[in-house]
């Protein structure tokens, strides 16, 4: 009993400076991570405040880097200095265009992935998603050639490698109402904002602002690329170095920014606005949450969300704890917040802080 008073002595104190002392600024800055998709009438009694993360680890914002109609140089030069960076792209392809010989149809020298390459993107974890059989604009063509251009893509990729291509871009980014009616039948994203790179007046200092400017208001965007060679293609770098360098910086920004495929954001994205947070039981220093499903939206199961627990002041002695089921999971720190990545499979998540032994 007596340990017990003290315990909850020293919690009360917890307590009261993590009230007083939370820097406002920085509260206010950790707002913008945060979906706020929290359903609690017992949260208050403990000092863990679980929240789903807007985007993975609590990234501030989130970027693709997608690449369209399936150039060579993709394979041999984009890939590569991606994966250098530790980042995975979303290549867009165009089916007639896979294999075709080079083509000199004004003075460029045009060069196209192979089934090979495109399988080998694949294999080492970057997308390849729909960018339609002929490149035609969709709203300028039949419904029949539509439904043609949409989804035969998707049969030939699933015969041919047997995976799925779940995300789709227009070609000429042009669409209208009921071309994405059509693509949102067997896509779960399309690409319908973008900001392309490339092109003779385009700067590593562009690009990086435009990172800037996305973590500044917490969103998400795709970055479009399409050659990446001068007289290779559209749009080329002057410079691959303009390229490397932005990645470069994009990198240095460590975990303010999640990059990730079309197909990953999207996921995660889908995710996070079909699930509630639900606090189940929650005393002084430990709570059980269930992530609660909207059940009219499909969740994808191997794409887990992120919870944070926002910094415990004066909790420096103790270390924190997550489990869900009888699975310990990992916890990540950083910016004094813990961070947890938690499965969509309706199993509860503890967590707990607990004092060190040392
Ligand atoms: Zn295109």
């Amino acid at each position: 009993m007596k340990h017990f008073l003290w315990l909850a002595a020293f919690i009360l104190v917890l307590f009261a400076t993590a009230v007083f002392f939370a820097p406002r600024t920085q509260a206010e800055d950790k707002k913008q991570t945060a979906t706020g998709n929290v359903t609690s009438t017992v949260v208050g009694k403990s000092i863990l405040q679980p929240e789903i993360c807007k985007y993975k680890n609590g990234a501030r914002a989130a970027y693709t880097f997608s690449f369209d109609d399936g150039y060579k140089e993709h394979f041999t030069i984009a890939a590569p200095l991606l994966e250098k960076y530790g980042f995975r792209g979303t290549f867009f392809i165009v089916i007639k265009q896979i294999g075709m010989p080079e083509g000199k149809p004004d003075a460029l020298v045009y060069k196209w992935l192979d089934w090979e390459q495109i399988k080998g993107l694949h294999d080492r974890g970057h997308e390849i998603a729909n960018h339609t059989i002929t490149h035609q604009r969709l709203p300028y063509i039949s419904p029949e050639a539509q439904e043609v251009e949409v989804n035969e893509p998707l049969r030939i990729i699933k015969e041919k490698f047997g995976f799925d291509m779940l995300t789709f871009c227009y070609p000429g980014n042009s669409y209208n109402k009921e071309s994405i009616a059509l693509v949102m039948k067997r896509h779960i994203a399309s690409r319908l904002q973008c900001q392309a790179y490339g092109d003779v007046k385009f700067t590593t200092e562009l690009a990086n602002q435009r990172i800037d400017n996305l973590i500044k208001d917490g969103g998400d965007n795709v970055g479009m690329i399409h050659a990446i060679l001068p007289g290779t293609g559209y749009q080329p770098f002057n410079d691959v170095s303009i390229f490397e360098k932005h990645l470069e910086y994009v990198k240095s920004l460590g975990n303010k920014i999640w990059v990730d495929t079309f197909a990953n954001v999207s996921k995660y994205k889908l995710n996070r606005d079909a699930c509630k947070l639900a606090v189940k039981e929650a005393d002084a220093t430990s709570c059980t949450v269930v992530i609660e499903q909207n059940k009219t939206q499909p969740i994808f199961a191997d794409m887990p969300l992120t919870i944070r627990i926002p910094a415990i002041a004066g909790a420096e002695g103790m270390s924190f704890s997550a489990k869900q089921g009888d699975k310990v999971l990992p916890v990540t720190k950083h910016d004094d917040d813990f961070f947890v990545d938690v499965a969509l499979n309706n199993v509860p998540v503890q967590f707990g802080l607990v004092q060190s032994s040392h």
